[in-house]
């Protein structure tokens, strides 16, 4: 069965058309200068990618899981890093609105995300508080209609670009899953301060940012979900967000293992096409062998969430995570070889390729921790 019916086809044609055009002439460009032009924002927003999820009674494009997996994995053929912008909002605001907003919340910002020119950002990690979500510090505490948020965020993804953040605070306890609660941050909000961008091995282009709250005044009706239960949230929102991740996965092995199979053919060495190595034969069989594995994988877990069977979705959505950025961290690095010392240049992407591939494997949770996940639904012991 295909994975895609013909209106997602049909869009994954336009994605491939627009990428060819306005993201392949400029890949190594974002990479070396560490900047995706606005334009490049506008344009996603123009065609509905960074905010497919939102349904079309609140005036989005009502696309699905599958539709986010689809376009992050195309784009990310070519650049990760644009890729990223395809579904920057789907954690920042739209999955937490549609699943824990009250429809006050939703008919509020839905539609402004739905224009494509609204940019939102999902705080959780701070600098003593990574895999261990619920350790987390930074604190909200209510005064009157109001709440007051204090702490700090980092590595944060759009930070400084975000028109909203979907901060997760303290509001009861000091340790602990109980009491973690979210809330959506206008940027505009005096207290909110941006700090360093950091430099990183990959994902060049996308901002990573330290955040600061003092004394920032929340009005209540920003609270999303209720007041205590944001981990559960932000578990089950990333759930539903990390096939995307795999996707993404899928897209840059797919992308390595496409210059690979064209640098093989055209290289010459021995007097004949390195493609006509058996040693290199198997290593391209094996590398598309695994990707079509992790394919299968994210899709599959895409099919049911839009089918609205969520009774595997932790175990499924952690393997799918899991298992492609695994791939696409092998795959990449198989490329490079490929090309031999080429391959270590910068004259081709693959260099690029396995640089972006690494932060599959880490961020929206590590791989060790997918892994506990999984073993966890294994022994029963979620
Ligand atoms: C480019 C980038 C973008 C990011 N974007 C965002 C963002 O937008 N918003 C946000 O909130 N966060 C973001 N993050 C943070 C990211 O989610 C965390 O880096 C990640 O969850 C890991 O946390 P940590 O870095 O603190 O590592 P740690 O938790 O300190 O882990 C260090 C190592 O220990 C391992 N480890 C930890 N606990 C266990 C355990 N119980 N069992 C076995 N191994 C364990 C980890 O797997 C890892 O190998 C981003 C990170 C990066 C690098």
């Amino acid at each position: 069965m295909p994975y895609f019916n013909e209106t997602q086809f049909a869009m994954r044609d336009a994605i491939r058309r627009m990428v060819d055009k306005e993201i392949r002439p400029i890949a190594a460009e974002v990479d070396t200068s560490d900047h995706i032009p606005e334009r490049i924002f506008h344009l996603f927003g123009d065609m509905g990618l960074m905010q497919l999820w939102v349904p079309e009674e609140y005036g989005g494009p009502g696309g699905d899981l599958t539709s986010v997996c689809m376009a992050r994995e195309e784009i990310s053929r070519v650049s990760e890093a644009c890729a990223l912008i395809a579904g920057m909002n789907s954690i920042g605001m739209i999955l937490p609105l549609l699943h824990f907003g009250t429809e006050e919340q939703k008919k509020r910002w839905l539609p402004l995300v739905a224009k494509g020119r609204t940019w939102t950002a999902v705080a959780m990690t701070e600098p003593e508080s990574g895999s261990d979500v619920a350790s987390m510090k930074t604190h909200a505490k209510k005064d009157g209609d109001s709440w007051i948020l204090n702490g700090q965020k980092c590595f944060i993804t759009w930070g400084n670009m975000a028109h909203y953040i979907l901060v997760f605070a303290r509001t009861s306890g000091d340790k602990g899953f109980q009491g973690i609660s979210c809330f959506l941050l206008d940027t505009k909000t005096p207290g909110f301060r941006v700090g360093r961008n950091e430099r990183k091995m990959g994902l060049n282009g996308v901002p990573n940012v330290q955040i600061f709250f003092d004394n920032v005044r929340i009005p209540a009706e920003n609270l999303v979900g209720e007041e205590g239960r944001g981990f559960i949230a932000c578990m089950r929102i990333l759930d539903m967000n990390r096939p995307t991740v795999g996707a993404a996965a899928v897209g840059v092995a797919q992308g390595a293992l496409d210059a690979s199979l064209d640098y093989a053919k055209s290289r010459k060495q021995f007097g004949r096409a390195i493609a006509q190595f058996q040693g290199l034969q198997w290593m391209l069989a094996d590398m598309a062998m695994q990707l079509e594995a992790a394919r299968a994988l994210v899709y599959e877990c895409a099919r049911l969430v839009d089918a609205g069977d969520f009774t595997r979705l932790s175990e499924m959505s952690s393997m799918a995570k899991c298992f492609a950025s695994d791939v696409a961290m092998k795959v990449t690095t198989d490329a490079v070889q490929v090309f031999g010392g080429a391959g270590y240049m910068k004259d081709y992407p693959v260099e690029r390729m396995m640089r972006d591939a690494k932060i599959n494997q880490i961020f929206e949770g590590t791989n060790q921790i997918q892994r506990i996940v999984i073993s966890r639904h294994l022994l029963g012991m979620h």
